[in-house]
Formats: C-alpha cells, structure tokens, sequence
C-alpha cells in the first residue's frame, strides 16, 4: 500500500496572521522601484516562510504523537548542550524524550528512533522527510499548490511597546516593526527521502494534533506566541489525490469530485489504520 502514497506529500496550512520570529523573506526589492512604502496597500509583496519554523512545528507535534503512544521522542538538543536553567534537560528526559541520538545504540538497521530516522541531525545524518520552505504570493493566480506555495499577504505589523509601570501612563519604549503574512492559505511541501509506511502515520497523527492544539501556545506556529500571530489551521491533503485533486482543494468555487470523495474513504478506512498499525509496532519495538 506504501508504493501508493507519493514520496510528494502536502499539508494544507491557513491562517489569518503568522509572524516567524525568524523573520520572514520578501521580494519587496523587486516590486519597490526604489520607491517602497511598506504601509502602501498597493504592495504586491511575495516572499518565503523559512522552512526551520515550519520544521520545528512539526517536530513538536509529532514528539506528542509518540508520547501519547507511550513512546519517547529525541531529545532535538545535545546532551551537553549549555541549557539555560539546571535540570531542564533532566526534566525532559522525564516527560518522555531520550538522550539525542541513545536510539543508535544498539539499533540494527542504524535508523534510530522514527524522529531521528526523519529529522537526522546527528552526526550529520540526513532526515527522510525534507521540509521546503512556503513560497507566498497575494496573487492567487499564480499560486502553484503543487509545488508547495500559498496565497498570502505580507504585512508590515508595528507594535508600540509601552511602559507597564502605572506611574509612567504607557509612555511608549520603543517601536517594534514585524513582518507577518496574512491571510495565509497554501500548500507545504514534503517530500520523503524514503517512503515509510510509520512517517506517514505520524505526520498524519501529528498534523491532526497541531490542527487541534492549534490555540495552545506551544503548538503554534513561528516566534510569537502571545498576540495569536501563528495560530494555524492544518490539514494534510489526502496523500492519494492526483495534482488535478490537489488543485481542486483550494479552489473556493469547487468542492470536491466523487472520485476524491472515495479516495477520502479509502485513505481513512484502508491505508491511515494499516499505517498507523505500522507506527504503533515501530514506537512499541524503540520503548
Ligand atoms: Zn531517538
């Protein structure tokens, strides 16, 4: 069943306002002709959303799918890394993560736990899932979903950061520029360096957690998680759909085919459980 699913996979991904801490990139230079207002609502600004926020989203949410089966996750940090406060790391290790790369000990294939075998990191070892970053556009027409792009609307957010001392009657400090996306709705792109049957159990399992932990602070998406600037609604686009199919789903005039309908139910009914049951013998053969 795995020879059906694409090593192409996409995930819907839609938000009314996201802010990567990590900054986002935009083609503003292309479209300024030297004379760039950012407030100008005329801006048809495009850009990228780095992949690293995205990937360590994902991360995170496929973490609490192996712990929600019992299993540990690994640690993203190195044992010996100079964590902020004492005993952090100790007290991960006791919430259900292991040491960074304890996986390999012992392990035949050499793969390491299932978060390893897709994120790599250690000693340079590859991930299995590469995470592309999510080129955007306001231009809806020239989104392509197949290649991993959105809609979306790049906003230049300022935010005046004010005195919380009463006495100082919120005497602005400074002034912060943001730059977000707006409106966001699109495609991210994975593609898996190996198809196996257990990433796309837990990229499915942990996309369906994010999408319902998405108000969670600690489930959203990018660097700003105390003015709602990442709160994402998430979805992975049935694995089985052609590109035609793929397209249809962000089509807003369009609903879907009978032929997506039944490969709905085929992927929820025969391929996600004989997935799933996959995972579950891989987390239960690593605990
Ligand atoms: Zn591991």
């Amino acid at each position: 069943m795995i020879e059906d699913v694409d090593r192409d996979v996409f995930v819907r991904i839609q938000t009314d306002l996201l802010v990567v801490g990590d900054s986002i990139m935009t083609d503003r230079h292309h479209a300024s002709n030297g004379n760039y207002e950012d407030d100008d609502p005329q801006n048809q600004i495009g850009g990228i959303i780095p992949a690293f926020s995205l990937s360590g989203w994902l991360r995170h949410g496929m973490e609490k799918v192996i712990q929600e089966r019992d299993g540990t996750a690994c640690h993203p940090g190195e044992a010996n890394a100079n964590f902020r406060k004492d005993g952090v790391y100790n007290r991960d290790l006791d919430a259900g993560y292991h040491p960074k790369g304890d996986c390999l000990e012992d392990d035949e294939d050499g793969n390491g736990c299932v978060i390893l075998d897709l994120f790599g990191g250690f000693g340079n070892r590859p991930g299995k899932v590469m995470r592309r970053p999510i080129k955007f556009s306001p231009v809806r027409s020239s989104v392509d979903y197949t290649r991993g792009q959105a809609e979306g609307h790049y906003r230049r957010l300022n935010r005046n950061v004010v005195s919380r001392n009463e006495e100082d009657n919120r005497e602005p400090l400074r002034n912060a520029e943001l730059d977000a996306v707006a409106n966001l709705d699109g495609c991210w792109h994975l593609s898996f360096r190996e198809t196996k049957p257990e990433f796309v159990a837990l990229l499915a399992e942990a996309i369906d957690y994010l999408d319902a932990h998405k108000t969670d602070f600690m489930h959203q998406l990018g660097g700003a998680r105390n003015f709602g600037g990442g709160i994402v609604d998430c979805e992975l686009v049935n694995p089985l759909y052609n590109e035609t199919e793929l397209r249809r789903v962000f089509d807003r005039g369009k609903g879907n085919t009978n032929k997506m309908d039944d490969k709905d139910a085929e992927w929820s009914e025969e391929y996600l459980p004989e997935f799933e049951a996959e995972l579950a013998a891989r987390v239960e053969a690593e605990s």
